[in-house]
């Protein structure tokens, strides 16, 4: 059994609360660790640790914090396969996945070796009569991140690389259900020369989550999960006077058009609905499939089930894993079981019989689903693609412009022009023109729009580095004292 502990001030500290949660291995429905819940008092030592070290870490020059990140990518890089193999043991998503997750948080981390260019402030020289103004960017302090189970290693670096970078210090509570990654990027961080303190990792749960909301000395928050989670963290902590980003949940759209290569949005739609279980906020969860061709692209959608490889994680043929829990995946059948007594038609369904071991659903296909049924109001958040029959284009950027979240969404056609009308039209964040999971690349910003993102500012690439950081306009003269004079009207400029 796996004993997960905090890392604090440079090592892992033993908690001394009492409370724990289980760890699972997913894909055989047991128990392989515990991980402890940080108290009040261990996540108080985590913000003193990263408050002690702020002054110094801030104070560091620019070219030293860009070396760290240097060889924390060349340590990442180094390591991408132990990384996934411990976060496909825990959060149960295949290897190949797995790899997909650490080289896109990888991404981020060689964003951040850029810091030096991307702290660079303006400068005005003459803006009066022998004065000159700049702007500078200086980091926060304490920040924290608070990360959901689907991406245990990603999201952590969409925070930390761009926070450390700037000058802040940062204190990490990852999700309590796959949470050794973390610690495992703690030490790397460390052998990376960030010295002790500047990046510590609680453990825990709403106890460990409402001190760092509470608490005076972090200045900001980044928090990825549910939308509702989402929602009270932000109004919490910005309550608390703290910089919040919050993003949340998502149902995301694909438009297919008449026009489009069904056979390319077929497998577009596969990849995207059931790859990693559809446990992740990009995931397509609904194909808005036009009219006159949707019975022929349920059925190429149909047609392609059957060869998806569903396994273990770690076994190397497998292309989707199980779901997190047992509770998950009960969840997730739920909505299957319900979308037929709804009125919509189960095409595939991948429930498997009571008993079977692992938290495994099979990927599963329901047509006809409309607006008002479950299957297609909530975030099922596992391996389900829920296929709603459109009139055409403007019937599906309606639908998807009325509905409450707004992470991706994408449109299949050969019509650039219909295309760029969607981009234009289109009230969702993130868009992909025949793209079905467009994660931004991270020179630019990960988000979404209304209830998939609370706070305005995107998470990583250049709204990252504005997150984790505040501006500072300086105003500058070196006049002779000589002149001097008293003068008591409002600086002008002309
Ligand atoms: P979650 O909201 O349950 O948990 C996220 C974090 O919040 C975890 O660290 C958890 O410990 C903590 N938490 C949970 N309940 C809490 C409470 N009552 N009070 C305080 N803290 C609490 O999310 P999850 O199940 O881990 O992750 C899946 C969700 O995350 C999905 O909704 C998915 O769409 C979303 N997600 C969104 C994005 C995005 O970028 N928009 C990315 C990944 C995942």
């Amino acid at each position: 059994m796996n004993d997960i502990q905090h890392w604090i001030d440079g090592k892992v500290v033993a908690s001394t609360s009492g409370r724990t949660a289980p760890v699972f291995n997913p894909a055989k429905g047991e128990q392989s660790g515990t991980v402890a819940l940080a108290s009040v008092d261990e996540v108080d030592a985590a913000v003193a640790s990263a408050k002690a070290a702020a002054p110094m870490w801030r104070a560091t020059s620019l070219s030293k914090r860009a070396e760290v990140m240097f060889r924390m990518r060349e340590l990442v890089d180094a390591n991408r396969k132990e990384i996934a193999t411990l976060l496909t043991a825990e959060h149960g998503k295949v290897l190949s996945d797995a790899m997909g997750e650490v080289a896109r948080g990888l991404e981020n981390i060689e964003f951040a070796c850029g810091v030096p260019h991307l702290m660079k402030g303006g400068y005005s020289e003459q803006a009066s009569s022998g004065v000159d103004v700049y702007s500078i960017r200086q980091p926060l302090g304490v920040v924290a991140g608070i990360t959901p189970f689907n991406f245990p290693a990603m999201v952590p670096m969409w925070m930390f690389a761009n926070a450390l970078a700037c000058g802040n210090t940062f204190v990490l509570k990852p999700s309590e259900k796959d949470p050794s990654v973390s610690l495992f990027l703690a030490e790397l961080l460390g052998q990376a020369g960030l010295p002790a303190g500047c990046f510590n990792v609680v453990q825990g749960d709403k106890v460990a989550v409402d001190r760092l909301l509470e608490h005076d000395d972090v200045a900001a928050v980044s928090f990825v999960g549910s939308t509702p989670i989402a929602k009270y963290i932000y109004e919490t902590g910005t309550a608390n006077g703290k910089r919040v980003q919050a993003l949340g949940g998502a149902k995301n759209h694909m438009l297919v058009l008449a026009d489009a290569d069904l056979d390319m949005a077929a497998d577009a739609a596969i990849g995207a609905a059931y790859g990693s279980a559809g446990e992740r906020c990009m995931a397509i969860s609904v194909v808005l499939a036009a009219d006159s061709i949707a019975d022929d692209l349920v059925a190429k959608i149909e047609e392609r089930i059957p060869s998806v490889k569903v396994g273990a994680g770690n076994e190397p043929d497998s292309e989707m894993g199980p779901l997190i829990t047992a509770e998950h995946r009960d969840k997730v059948a739920g909505y299957i079981a319900g979308a037929a007594e709804g009125g919509a038609t189960v095409v595939v369904d991948g429930r498997r019989p009571e008993g079977d071991p692992g938290f495994f659903v099979d990927p599963s296909l329901i047509d006809n689903v409309k607006p008002g049924m479950a299957c297609y109001d909530d975030e099922i958040f596992g391996p389900v693609l829920s296929v709603v029959r459109v009139r055409g284009y403007e019937d599906g950027v309606e639908m998807i412009n009325a509905n409450p979240w707004a992470n991706g969404t994408a449109i299949f056609t050969r019509d650039g022009g219909a295309a760029r009308e969607f981009q234009f039209d289109i009230e969702v964040g993130m868009v992909g023109i025949n793209v079905p999971i467009p994660v931004p690349v991270s020179y630019y910003s990960f988000g979404g729009w209304k209830a998939s993102l609370f706070g305005d500012t995107h998470m990583y690439g250049p709204e990252g580095i504005n997150f984790y950081t505040r501006g500072k306009v300086v105003t500058s003269r070196w006049p002779d004292p000589a002149h001097s004079t008293v003068d008591l009207g409002f600086p002008e400029t002309r």
